[in-house]
């Protein structure tokens, strides 16, 4: 990845760009902004700017991404760069001869490993280990020991601290004195999609570069560059779910290629969910969704679950374009009008923000590995409340 690889954040990339040719970064940086708009990449992207052996000619144009230094950063094995998120308790135990063989401690490294292989096939992920309490105080000691040395180059030691809002308290308050007294080779970079729960000392002492919501055109453009084989109705269907979000994106793009393109089917799919909510509001059908949830569950992936729920978010969209003007016409489900006009009739002003926050609350629990079935049952019963018949 280069400069030129970042999807969208042109404004944000330049500012960057210009800081670093002109040797005026900041100490700390809080990138923020919405969940999957590419903020840790540009942070890696900005490391290997820092470390790349092309040094000058990276400081112009990006990172070369094949030295040494920057294949290390893409490994996450670079000596310099330290990335730090929540994580379990009981990874730390490894520096516990007596506990570092126990199966707590060897499940634990499994799960971080396999999070940090996610992260490598998708750089727009916000790693996060269920079990985690935050991170950890433990954490924060590891970086003042490593801050105290020089960077083992020419480069600059960054810190990517990804959800610094879920700092632990004391380990907030050692961040805090490492940023009230920054070493000059040390460069924080905080990446948040909630800035607003981060501590406000720590917020202070950063400089903050907000990131905006990937446009779908910039998406369009991506993916027609970067899979030129991705069929046009499966690419459309990807954009118009994915809503900005690039993390959902690949993982989309991912799961279409590892599972075979034929086997995507964005139709069938928002088919299920315009059925699914059809159950949900039929009077007295309400359990016979709920109880149907363990079904879909069961037959259909992560992903197609949550495109499932992405395409009621579309569906929503349309009947609220449809509610405000009846003559609207330009449809994300054109094939779907009829049924479009029957629920705005059935359900006249419908809560349309409670339904997406709901939709979009679902998409992330199921992102984040909660039990679909539950999961679906629950939205179901928020769904029924919202649109109030019985
Ligand atoms: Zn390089």
């Amino acid at each position: 990845m280069s400069w030129q690889d970042i999807i969208g954040q042109k404004l944000q990339v330049s500012i960057l760009q210009k800081a670093v040719s002109s040797d005026r970064l900041a100490h700390a940086y809080l990138f923020a902004g919405p969940e999957g708009t590419g903020k840790e990449s540009v942070a890696f992207e900005l490391a290997k700017v820092l470390n790349c052996e092309n040094g000058f000619a990276a400081a112009q144009t990006g990172s070369c991404g094949i030295c040494r230094s920057c294949r290390d950063i893409d490994n996450f094995m670079h000596t310099d760069i330290e990335y730090v998120f929540p994580i379990e308790s009981a990874l730390l135990e490894k520096n516990d001869p007596a506990k570092a063989e126990n199966k707590r401690t060897t499940d634990a490294r499994e799960r971080y490993d396999s999070l940090i292989e996610q992260k490598k096939r998708n750089p727009y992920l916000t790693p996060s280990m269920d079990r985690s309490m935050g991170i950890l105080t433990e954490q924060v000691i590891a970086l003042q020991q490593k801050a105290s040395f020089m960077p083992a180059e020419n480069g600059k030691k960054v810190f990517i601290l990804s959800q610094p809002e879920k700092l632990h308290p004391s380990a907030a308050n050692k961040l805090l004195k490492l940023l009230e007294e920054p070493p000059e080779h040390v460069l924080f970079i905080l990446v948040s999609s909630r800035p607003e729960s981060v501590l406000p000392t720590i917020r202070s002492r950063c400089q903050t570069l907000k990131f905006s919501r990937i446009k779908p055109s910039d998406l369009d453009n991506w993916l027609n560059k970067a899979y030129p084989d991705l069929q046009d109705e499966m690419q459309r269907f990807i954009i118009n779910f994915s809503r900005g979000n690039l993390s959902v994106a690949v993982d989309m793009v991912n799961s279409c290629q590892e599972g075979g393109a034929e086997t995507f089917e964005g139709i069938a799919i928002r088919d299920s969910a315009v059925d699914f909510l059809r159950k949900v509001l039929s009077p007295n059908k309400l359990a016979e969704a709920v109880s149907g949830t363990e079904e879909l569950s069961r037959n259909h992936g992560k992903q197609e679950i949550i495109a499932l729920l992405a395409s009621l978010l579309l569906f929503f969209q349309d009947i609220h374009h449809r509610t405000i003007d009846q003559d609207w016409n330009s449809f994300n489900n054109p094939d779907l009008t009829g049924t479009i006009d029957r629920f705005v009739r059935n359900f006249p002003n419908p809560d349309f923000y409670a339904l997406s926050t709901a939709t979009e609350e679902a998409i992330r629990c199921i992102q984040r590995n909660v039990n679909p079935a539950l999961t679906l049952s629950a939205y179901a019963i928020r769904l029924k409340n919202l649109l109030g018949r019985s």
